[in-house]
């Protein structure tokens, strides 16, 4: 079975520790927009393990830190698909990370709250 997160190059790697790897995404939704990824192929963020949460914990930390040098980012979406109707479509869990700037978007409000745009208005 061929997968791309599996086969990532060496060369292509931010980070590292002994349970996953940082990347970054190859269609960026803004500059800086990181993947970390578990080194074991399984899709779904609830089969992880307690270890594999804390090595991808550390990697989100370790490039948070990069793109704040980096970059200076405003601010951060950080998201997970879980399953194909939440709209996974490559089927080896991923963390979304993705530095944010002020003007990226007309109006930030909302944030992931975005996935089912008719439902965001809320005021209070
Ligand atoms: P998802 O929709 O959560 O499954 O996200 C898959 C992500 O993988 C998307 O943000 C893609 O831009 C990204 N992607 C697809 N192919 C590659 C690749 N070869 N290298 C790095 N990122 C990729
Ligand atoms: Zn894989």
């Amino acid at each position: 079975m061929s997968c791309i997160f599996c086969d990532i190059p060496t060369a292509k790697l931010l980070a590292e520790n002994t349970l996953a790897v940082a990347i970054y995404d190859k269609f960026p939704v803004n500059k800086g927009h990181v993947l970390i990824i578990p080194r074991r192929h399984f899709a779904d963020f609830f089969d992880a393990t307690r270890e594999e949460i804390s090595a991808i914990y550390d990697l989100l930390h370790r490039t948070k830190t990069m793109l704040e040098t980096e970059l200076k980012p405003d601010g951060f979406n950080v998201g997970i698909n879980v399953g194909q109707t939440a709209g996974q479509t490559v089927m080896h869990l991923h963390v979304h990370l993705i530095p944010r700037f002020k003007g990226d978007v007309e109006n930030p409000r909302g944030g992931v709250r975005k996935i089912k745009p008719n439902l965001v208005p809320y005021e209070e």
